[in-house]
């Protein structure tokens, strides 16, 4: 039996309201078992239908602060703006990685570099809205959030754009087929296949 080429990890980022997880779910679909999502663990509270190991691993801050000593985490952050603890477990992507399974990370532009401080050959990969207009329509379209709210992550947002050039290839998020097709070719051509 031959030992298959250890996987690649794939880091996507890109600032809240610009439609990632819709992006990364249907990349995630195209290539099924061979691209596996890592889920993260995170400090804050899980939101109406989340649930514990499928959206997040939700830690108390003492058991991430533990896990954190023990040296459990690739990389982890406190995320800008959030105020909670967000970080991506080596279990989560050591194993995949050995049986030549690709793992993406859907994390923030902090983590992000911490991530390309500690491993190499990562595809990285940066969703941007069209314009600031759309990306603020977006955030507004929700219809849930104050002025406030909106106004935060505005400025969150534009802290993440402005840090895309550390990223290999900044993808638009204009048409979804498009964003969607535009990753898949990029991952296909760093050697990713979908049979
Ligand atoms: P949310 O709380 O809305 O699910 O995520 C908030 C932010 O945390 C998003 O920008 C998301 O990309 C980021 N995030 C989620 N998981 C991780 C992680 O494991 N590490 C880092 N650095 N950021 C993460």
């Amino acid at each position: 039996m031959t030992t298959p080429q250890p996987g690649k990890l794939v880091v996507v980022s890109g600032p809240s309201g610009v439609g990632k997880s819709t992006v990364v779910a249907e990349v995630l679909a195209r290539f099924s078992s061979r691209l596996r999502l890592s889920v993260s663990a995170t400090t804050r509270k899980p939101r109406p239908g989340e649930q514990d190991g499928v959206e997040y691993h939700f830690l108390t801050s003492a058991e991430f602060e533990a896990r954190r000593a023990d040296q459990d985490f690739l990389e982890c952050v406190e995320v800008f703006g959030q105020g909670h603890w967000y970080g991506t477990l080596w279990s989560e992507v050591g194993p995949s990685l050995e049986a030549g399974i690709w793992v993406l990370l859907e994390i923030d532009v902090d983590g992000a570099k911490e991530v390309l401080g500690k491993v190499s050959g990562a595809v990285t990969i940066f969703i941007r809205p069209r314009s600031q207009e759309e990306l603020e329509r977006r955030l507004r379209s929700r219809g849930t959030e104050s002025e406030e709210a909106i106004q935060r992550r505005l400025s969150v947002a534009m802290r993440e754009l402005s840090l895309a050039d550390q990223y290999e290839t900044q993808v638009v998020n204009d048409t979804l087929a498009e964003a969607v097709d535009e990753i898949c070719q990029i991952l296909q051509n760093r050697g990713l296949s979908n049979d």
